[in-house]
């Protein structure tokens, strides 16, 4: 039976030596009453020099005040069980450096007195190659991070490139389309001139002949009627010219719009005077009365353009013997002027492209008329931030208004 027992004890030893495990047994106080060959190793001790120590010198200093309650416990429940779930383990050398370890503990009982067999494995490669893992990882993110933030960078490049070969793309349409507009502009200039200028300048020549032929002093009331002919279908010439230029500037973006103080009724007055050598028979143009002390701020010109246009317009689209009212309201930071006349009016289906370059109504089409000043007047209000709108009834009359901002001084 002794034989056997010691048999026993050396084929624990043998076994213990054997195994790669550092294995520690630990009595109830937790004094180290067995280590084999590969824990002494592990922890830097000689052979047998951990016998008696307490369990302690194995563990590192921070681990030192938890563990003995955990171990008492342990012992106190006598079942085995693997330390250190959840958190990582230390074991401490002889020289006080620390390393990995994973611990499995087996509590037995030999005679009544408990112990607890610690197998301890040193676990420092293989955390350090999950560590290696972590760090490759890391690193493997990191480029992945780089080179997404470069695509990104490029892709962000590339649109804006895009973006701006489309932007340049629409700058060569645009200036393509108002090329195309200013050569069709042009086209329609000459066939305009060759047809709208023929009977004006038949009659400026009718005109300067017969009045060339009244030579008596008696003849010069004779000779005023053609002269004012001559003057009439030369403004109305002019006015064509005019309008036909600020198209182009239009287009081009050549306009320069400047502002002035100028007194309103000096502006209307002039329009209205020059307007009147177009008046039919019987047609009278009403001034408006209330204008005198108005100064405005704004392009004299564009007012002239546009008050020049809507009256010839009243004048030409009115029979003989009708009035013509040009009413002048003075609002809060804007003026509004109404032209009234009691023409011929628009056809209904018609209003709504009457603002349309070159659109003429049916009923017009029997009067000398270009379609372009309405146009032209709609352009540069509202590119001064003004508007232009209009009532009109067939056989009726029209009243078109327009409306600009200015700063008012009223004497
Ligand atoms: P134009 O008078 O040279 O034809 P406009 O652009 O000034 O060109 O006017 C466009 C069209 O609007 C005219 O051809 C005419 O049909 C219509 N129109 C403009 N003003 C009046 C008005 N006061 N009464 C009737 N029709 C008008």
């Amino acid at each position: 039976m002794k034989v056997f027992e010691e048999k026993k004890v050396n084929i624990f030893k043998i076994l213990s030596e054997a195994i790669s495990e550092g294995i520690v047994i630990v009595n109830e106080k937790q004094e180290i009453v067995t280590s084999n060959d590969a824990a002494d190793k592990m922890f830097g001790y000689e052979t047998h020099e951990l016998l008696g120590e307490k369990l302690d010198i194995l563990i590192p200093k921070e681990y030192h005040r938890s563990h003995p309650k955990q171990v008492g416990e342990f012992l106190k429940k006598s079942d085995s069980r693997q330390m250190g779930h959840g958190r990582d383990l230390y074991g401490k050398r002889k020289d006080g450096s620390t390393f990995p370890v994973e611990a499995g503990l087996n509590p037995f009982e030999i005679n009544g007195s408990k112990y607890v067999m610690a197998l301890v494995t040193d676990i420092s490669v293989r955390k350090n190659q999950e560590l290696e893992i972590i760090e490759f990882n890391l690193s493997l993110e990191q480029k992945i991070e780089e080179r997404t933030k470069e695509l990104k960078k490029t892709i962000k490049e590339l649109k804006e490139e895009v973006s701006k070969r489309k932007e340049a793309e629409h700058k060569i349409k645009e200036s393509l389309r108002k090329e195309r507009e200013l050569n069709e502009l042009k086209t329609k200039f000459l066939s305009l001139v060759s047809h709208e200028f023929k009977t004006p300048l038949s009659g400026i020549l009718t005109s300067a002949t017969l009045a060339g032929k009244y030579t008596e002093t008696a003849q010069q009331y004779k000779r005023e009627k053609h002269l004012k002919t001559i003057q009439s279908k030369v403004k109305y010439l002019n006015n064509i010219l005019n309008d036909f230029l600020s198209i182009e500037r239009l287009e081009s973006g050549k306009t320069n719009y400047k502002f002035d103080t100028v007194a309103l009724s000096k502006v209307v007055n002039e329009v209205i005077y020059n307007s009147n050598m177009l008046l039919k028979d019987g047609q009278k143009i009403n001034y408006p009365r209330n204008i005198d002390n108005i100064t405005i701020n704004f392009d004299e010109k564009i007012l002239e353009l546009s008050l020049t246009n809507l009256i010839n317009n009243a004048i030409k689209y009115s029979s003989e013997s009708t009035i013509i009212d040009v009413v002048v309201t003075p609002k809060v930071d804007a003026v509004e002027i109404e032209i009234i006349d009691q023409g011929m009016g628009i056809p209904q289906q018609e209003q709504k492209f009457i603002f349309n370059r070159y659109f003429r109504a049916e009923n017009a089409l029997l009067d000398q008329g270009t379609g372009i000043g309405l146009n032209i007047v709609k352009s540069h209000l509202e590119n001064l931030g003004g508007t232009i709108t209009f009532e009109s009834e067939e056989g009726k009359g029209s009243t078109f208004t327009i409306s600009f901002p200015t700063k008012i001084n009223i004497d």
